[in-house]
């Protein structure tokens, strides 16, 4: 059939992109559902930094690659082999799929699926297809999602089920903001009842954290930005305490449970600064591959601290989502408040320069 999506030609191109415009808004081929698969008519899918990311080069991926890995829809055909999921379900994409037999899986959620990894290096579905086709040429998909279109086809392995009183918009969040920031929290830290928390960089997964340690009865929560917008708005969304970088080091802030979620280096380094002695550190963030930081490892040692990497919110999409979903029914769980614009799939190239220049939490495409 024919769908029209967002296909990244070339991956770090210079901006401003409106204008050198990275992503063409076109129309492509896309087959219908293998065995285990199935085709999503997507509602809404949000603007994530890890789509930035493979925009300005910081995350190689090959082109042409068909964007978006945060999304929502409902199921509009499904594949040979998929007996448990129905047309017209409503369903939440995540981003690395799960085969759910290989040891990665059997871990119970810590780690990421191995061939479903693998798949999202090589710009294939879970099953090693590619179902998008541009031109006669071949079109990667983006973390078994390619959520920047009308229609994706997708593995089984890839949704998860919601009901129908979720809004697209809030379904999409739940499955890479609310799902990152949110188990760093939860999964990663298994954050305790009244504990501080501080979270260094607020944009889309960031301020997620923040929505989640205060749905899990966190203490103070403090963020760290450098963007006064930003700052301003964690505290409108509940936090006690919004600082500069420069302003938490002078003023020596620390805190036992700290979530870092900038993939820059140099706010990692700060992020181990501000753990208090005994406390840990949580990074989300997607750094360059080439990037390194410097910590002192006489102060993790003698200091009993603890860093923690989490991908994928450490957990099962499969329980985490729907949990999320339950924390936002009950009023516990904002997601709404993230976004800060709905934009048209036309847009988006507009939409990573306000991304890059800090101008937009999440900018959510309506389909
Ligand atoms: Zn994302
Ligand atoms: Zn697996």
């Amino acid at each position: 059939m024919r769908i029209r999506g967002a296909v990244l030609q070339e991956s770090g191109r210079q901006g401003p992109w409106e204008q050198t415009r990275p992503l063409a808004v076109t129309d492509l081929d896309l087959d219908g559902p293998g065995p285990g698969e199935l085709r999503v008519q997507l509602e809404a899918a949000g603007v994530c930094h890890s789509d930035l990311s493979v925009v300005d080069g910081n995350r190689p991926r090959p082109v042409p690659m068909l964007l978006g890995h945060e999304a929502c829809g409902r199921v509009a055909e499904v594949g040979p082999d998929v007996t448990d999921v129905a047309v017209g379900q409503r369903v939440v994409l995540y981003f690395v799929p799960r085969c759910d037999e290989c040891d990665a899986c059997r871990a119970g959620g810590r780690m990421l699926c191995t061939p479903g990894w693998a798949a999202n290096g090589e710009g294939t579905l879970l099953s090693g297809a590619r179902r998008l086709r541009w031109d006669d040429r071949d079109v990667h998909h983006h973390c078994g999602v390619s959520g920047f279109a009308t229609d994706a086809v997708v593995s089984r392995h890839s949704v998860v089920p919601v009901d129908d009183d979720i809004p697209p918009e809030v379904g999409a969040l739940l499955g890479c903001a609310v799902l990152t920031g949110g188990g760093a929290v939860k999964n990663a830290a298994r954050i305790q009842p009244g504990e501080d928390v501080t979270v260094v960089g607020v944009g889309g997964v960031g301020m997620a954290a923040v929505l989640v340690a205060i749905a899990c009865g966190a203490g103070r929560v403090t963020v760290i930005d450098p963007l006064p917008a930003k700052r301003a708005r964690g505290l409108e969304l509940g936090a006690a305490q919004a600082l500069s970088p420069d302003e938490a080091a002078d003023a020596g802030h620390r805190c036992g449970l700290v979530v870092e979620a900038t993939g820059n280096p140099k706010a990692f380094e700060q992020a181990v600064q501000v753990t208090a002695p005994g406390g840990r550190t949580v990074s989300v963030g997607l750094a360059h591959p080439a990037a390194s930081s410097s910590i002192s490892p006489l102060a993790l040692v003698s200091e009993t601290r603890s860093i923690i990497g989490s991908f994928l919110g450490s957990g099962l999409p499969a329980t985490d989502i729907p949990e999320y979903a339950d924390l936002w029914r009950a009023g516990k769980l904002p997601v709404d408040q993230l976004v800060s614009s709905t934009i048209d799939l036309d847009a988006i190239n507009h939409a990573m320069d306000e991304l890059a220049a800090g101008r937009a939490m999440r900018q959510v495409i309506r389909f």
